[in-house]
C-alpha cells in the first residue's frame, strides 16, 4: 500500500511561505504530476513528500504511516532529480548498485539486481562505461535504474526529463509512462512542462503560489485551466 495523503502541507522559508495549505490524496498506483511555473512550490512539495525537507505545518502519510519525522533514508520513496548526481569514478553498473548498499545482499546479488535494473532502463550495453561519457537521456536512465533498484513503493521525480533535448524528452515521457504502467508503484513527477504533464500523468495538481489550485484528469485540467 502506498497511497500519500498530504494534509494541510505548509513550508515556511522565513517570511516565505513556499508551500501553502496543500492537502491531496495520491492514491497506490497512480502516476500524479504537480505542474506549475518556476517558484510555485512543486519542489518544495516534492521533498517534503521525500523527506528531504521538514515541513513547518501539516502531515504526510504514505500507506498507513505518518512519516512527516521520519528521515528520507527511512521512507519507503526513492527521488529523480534533474542533473543525474552520478558518481563519475565508478562504473554505470558500480552506480546503480551503490544504491543497494544499504541492503543485505551479497555484492554478487546486488550487482545482479543492478544488472537487471539496467536492463529494464535499455543501458545493459552500458554496464561497464564511465557515467561522464553518456549522453544527458543516458544519464537519466541510469539515475533512474539506480532509483528503482531499491524497489521503492513511491517514485518521485523532480523535474528529469528538463536538461533533455525536446526530442529525447518525448521520447523519454513515452518510455516513463511505460515504466510507470509496468512497476505499477505510485509516481509523483514535477514539471513545469504542460505537454509533458498531460502526456505522463494519470492526474494533474496544478501549482500556483504555494497552493495546490486544482487536481483532476488531464482532461478535467484542460478545460478548465
Ligand atoms: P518550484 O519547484 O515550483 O520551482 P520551489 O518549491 O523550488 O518551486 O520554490 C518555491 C518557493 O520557495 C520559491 O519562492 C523559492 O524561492 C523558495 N525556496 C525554495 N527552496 C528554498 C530554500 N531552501 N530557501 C529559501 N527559499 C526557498
Ligand atoms: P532545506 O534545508 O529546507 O531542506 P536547503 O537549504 O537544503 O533546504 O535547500 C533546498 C534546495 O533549495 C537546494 O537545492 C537549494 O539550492 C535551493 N535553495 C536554497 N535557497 C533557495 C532560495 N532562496 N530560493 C530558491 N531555492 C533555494
Amino acid at each position: 500500500m502506498s497511497e500519500i495523503e498530504l494534509s494541510g502541507l505548509e513550508k515556511r522559508y522565513g517570511d516565505e511561505l513556499a508551500v501553502e495549505d496543500v492537502s491531496v490524496t495520491i492514491e497506490d498506483g497512480e502516476l500524479l504530476c504537480l505542474l506549475g511555473p518556476s517558484g510555485s512550490g512543486k519542489s518544495t512539495t516534492l521533498r517534503m513528500i521525500a523527506g528531504l525537507t521538514s515541513p513547518t505545518d501539516g502531515t504526510v502519510h504514505i500507506g498507513a504511516d505518518d512519516v512527516t519525522d521520519r528521515p528520507a533514508y527511512d521512507r519507503t520513496t526513492a527521488t529523480v532529480f534533474q542533473d543525474w548526481a552520478l558518481f563519475p569514478h565508478k562504473t554505470v553498473l558500480e552506480n546503480v548498485a551503490f544504491g543497494l548498499r544499504m541492503q543485505s545482499a551479497s555484492k554478487d546479488e546486488r550487482r545482479e539486481r543492478a544488472r537487471e535494473m539496467l536492463e529494464r532502463v535499455e543501458m545493459a550495453d552500458h554496464a561497464d562505461d564511465n557515467p561522464t561519457n553518456l549522453s544527458g537521456g543516458q544519464k537519466q536512465r541510469v539515475a533512474l535504474a539506480r532509483s528503482l533498484a531499491v524497489n521503492p513503493d513511491v517514485l518521485l521525480l523532480d523535474e528529469p526529463l528538463s536538461n533533455l533535448d525536446k526530442r529525447l524528452r518525448e521520447d523519454m515521457q513515452i518510455e516513463l509512462r511505460e515504466i510507470h504502467e509496468d512497476l505499477e508503484k505510485t509516481f509523483v513527477h514535477v514539471t513545469h512542462d504542460q505537454d509533458e504533464a498531460f502526456t505522463l500523468a494519470d492526474r494533474i495538481g496544478i501549482m500556483a503560489d504555494g497552493e495546490l489550485v486544482q487536481v483532476g484528469d488531464p482532461h478535467e485540467v484542460y478545460e478548465n485551466p
